[in-house]
């Protein structure tokens, strides 16, 4: 985090104020249109009186409209207002520069995404830096598009997600991305493209948002599953720890490497600088060399040889899934959490991955039944890092609503 402005005010009054309008725009953003003043005064335990105040306050700020609810043929009492917050008015935007892809998002605060700019080609090393400035440019084109099609919109926030190990307190800066072919990487032009904005900006590793954005609806969802571990392939293997519904970050918000796990100490050289990590069978840049198909073969095109019977992309996946059952075994006995859910590159994968891990599970788990742990693909992997920095930015905003109501900051594409 680089920057938080914060709401002025007596302390006291302040927070219990910001308090009580979190849970307001948080029960009208979970109920998605569907709730009245009367039902957000009983979901939230507050008056009728304090609900029509700050239902006055957003509706003013342009964050809320209220519709009449149609009355069902003979029913009795007065005709309900329904409440829906309004799309587009308050967005983020989400970035992510991965090795093989760029994708910027403007997510509004209901979770849903109002612009998008994707591409799929390579980016490492010079051509990783040239990418982070074509970012910039391409978020101009979505920040222009959002206020073509929202003009009264405003941005609040960019998250931006990378694969690999970030700086510590919210330096804009990566100590070390192999799969980029980064080490000591500043992010100025990325902040200094924030402070133009009138924005924060804030660095998030790949997975760790991905996790997020793969498995809530809405900023304010609780992920479903609620604790599970998570894959993301894309070049290399990244990974995230779920527990409750809360990312398990470590001390310095670096845990999760899951594809720097050694499986094998005597096995091939790893981009990390070790031997025999899960990444480098698991990895699908690695994956793919070892079935002997091309650096951009799809995870259908593997599920196909591995259907024909393929004996190079049969004897990869065997190994791959050998490898991450090891992996999969060793961190649920570990870390106690009952799923796992696979996005990215993988996540078609899921299906042929799963008897290998299965049958590593039946082995090596100590404390649970294999039978209870969920082997899940994750939905939309292509977007969910992208989309879940955007979230975070958004959860983050919703936590100090007076910053997200205010309307200081200047409008989206200025
Ligand atoms: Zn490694």
């Amino acid at each position: 985090m680089l920057h938080r402005p914060r709401s002025t005010g007596p302390a006291g009054v302040a927070t219990v104020r910001s308090m009580n309008l979190t849970s307001v725009l948080t029960e009208l953003i979970r109920a998605e249109g569907q709730i009245s003043r009367a039902e957000l005064a009983t979901a939230t335990g507050l008056t009728r009186m304090t609900i029509s105040r700050f239902m006055d306050e957003l509706t003013e700020a342009g964050m809320v409209t209220e519709t009449v609810k149609p009355v069902r043929p003979g029913a009795r009492g007065r005709p309900a207002s329904c409440a829906t917050v309004t799309p587009g008015r308050r967005f983020a935007l989400g970035v992510e520069v991965n090795a093989n892809s760029l994708t910027i998002l403007a997510v509004d605060i209901t979770g849903s995404i109002i612009a998008r700019r994707v591409f799929v080609q390579g980016f490492a090393g010079e051509a990783a830096r040239r990418a982070v400035s074509w970012a910039l440019e391409q978020a101009e084109h979505v920040l222009a598009e959002v206020a073509a099609r929202h003009p009264d919109s405003r941005l609040i926030g960019i998250g931006m997600a990378l694969p690999g190990i970030l700086g510590l307190d919210g330096a804009p800066e990566i100590i070390n991305a192999p799969n980029l072919d980064w080490r000591r990487e500043h992010l100025t032009t990325v902040a200094a493209f924030a402070a133009d904005h009138g924005v924060e900006l804030t660095i998030h590793n790949e997975a760790t948002v991905a996790s997020r954005g793969a498995t809530m609806p809405t900023p304010v969802s609780i992920p479903q599953p609620a604790s599970f571990i998570y894959l993301s392939g894309e070049v290399g293997l990244g990974g995230a720890i779920m527990v409750n519904g809360e990312n398990y970050t470590g001390v310095n918000g670096r845990a999760g490497e899951i594809g720097h796990v050694c499986v094998n100490p005597d096995g091939p050289l790893c981009a990390c600088g070790a031997t025999g990590c899960l990444e480098v069978y698991l990895g699908p840049k690695g994956l793919r060399q070892r079935a002997g198909l091309g650096p951009t073969a799809s995870a259908d095109e593997l599920i196909t040889a591995w259907t024909n019977g393929d004996p190079a992309a049969r004897a990869a996946v065997d190994t791959a899934g050998r490898a991450l059952g090891l992996v999969l075994a060793a961190t649920i006995n570990l870390v106690d959490v009952p799923a796992v859910v696979v996005g990215g590159w993988l996540s078609p994968l899921t299906q042929i991955l799963r008897i290998h891990v299965h049958r590593e599970l039946v082995t090596r788990l100590v404390a649970f039944d294999p039978a209870d742990i969920d082997f899940l693909a994750a939905g939309d992997g292509m977007l969910a890092a992208a989309r879940g920095a955007a979230l975070a930015v958004i959860a983050d905003h919703i936590t100090r609503p007076e910053d997200l109501i205010g309307t200081t900051a200047p409008p989206a594409g200025v």
